[in-house]
């Protein structure tokens, strides 16, 4: 009896040890990543529903770590947390604008969608770095589209609605990423001046049970404050035919193409 529940404990602080070690090995890698060339990025198209045409592509980041690919739902946190994320979603925003200037060759106007962790945009001086970059690269500032996740709306809201302000004066679109997952989705429609709302994949992949209701809902809502509507993680044609008829405008997800090299997007542009 002792002996398995000390067994137990050893188990269980050997694989937190493990993450741990994992978490100090990622974190002291991370801080380098960029000089070592370990980041890079891929784009997925955002598809006009009507059209079925590329209006935009989003930027995701990856990285690439000895021969490992580290997700970033695991890295992201741990720039996050270490004070590494304003570095990496600066260089993020420079690589994104320079493809999408590259990019733009083969198809005038398209947009460019980059996400934007909260500690970016809590920083006062996110709004000068991004005018900085877009002058820097050339690249349009209202074809650039900056992505944040909604439960950000729980930190400092008057910092916010100012910086939010500031990147809408240089003539940058700004969407509410991962919409209905976080809090005050509401009231986050009405104080901020937002372009589009992202809804997350969860809601879509459950529109044959509760999912549509509530996709429903948003799309109502946010036609009545004016704000387009992206629908995320589309893998079926019955999804995509059930979205286009309820007037959603802007369809992504595997059903079209996955994230993909910048080279491999290009071959699906003009
Ligand atoms: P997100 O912004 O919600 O990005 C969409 C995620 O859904 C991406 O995962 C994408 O690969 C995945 N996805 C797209 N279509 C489908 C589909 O049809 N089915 C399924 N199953 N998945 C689909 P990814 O690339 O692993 O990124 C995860 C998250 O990491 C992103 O979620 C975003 O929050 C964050 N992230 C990625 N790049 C950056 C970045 O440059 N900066 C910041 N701050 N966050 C980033
Ligand atoms: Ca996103
Ligand atoms: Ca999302
Ligand atoms: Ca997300």
């Amino acid at each position: 009896q002792k002996r398995t529940k000390k067994g137990r404990v050893g188990v269980f602080d050997e694989s937190l040890r493990e993450q741990l070690l994992r978490e100090i090995r990622l974190r002291d890698h991370l801080e380098n990543a960029i000089h070592r060339h370990e980041l890079f990025l891929v784009y997925q198209p955002i598809i006009a529903s009507e059209t079925g045409q590329i209006d935009a592509v989003e930027a995701l980041l990856r990285w690439r770590l000895d021969d490992e690919m580290i997700p970033p739902d695991e890295f992201i946190g741990i720039a996050e947390q270490y004070g590494f994320i304003r570095a990496i979603g600066l260089w993020v925003l420079g690589e994104a604008c320079l493809a999408g200037k590259r990019m733009q060759i083969l198809q005038e106007g398209l947009g460019i969608s980059v996400n934007v962790s909260i500690q970016q945009l809590l920083d006062d001086d996110f709004p000068t770095e991004v005018a900085a970059t877009l002058k820097r690269t050339g690249f349009p500032a209202h074809c650039l589209d900056l992505e944040i996740t909604e439960s950000l709306f729980a930190h400092d809201k008057h910092r916010l609605i100012d910086n939010i302000k500031r990147l809408k004066e240089l003539g940058v679109q700004v969407s509410i990423d991962d919409f209905g997952t976080g809090y005050s989705s509401l009231s986050v429609m009405q104080e901020f001046d937002v372009d589009y709302v992202k809804i997350d994949r969860s809601f879509i992949w459950t529109m044959d049970t509760g999912g549509r209701a509530i996709v429903e809902a948003v799309s109502q809502i946010a036609s009545a404050f004016d704000y387009k509507v992206v629908a995320e993680g589309v893998e079926t044609e019955d999804q995509r035919r059930l979205l286009t008829n309820m007037g959603i405008e802007y369809l992504q997800g595997y059903l079209f193409l996955p994230p993909v090299p910048e080279d491999e997007l290009m071959q699906h542009l003009g």
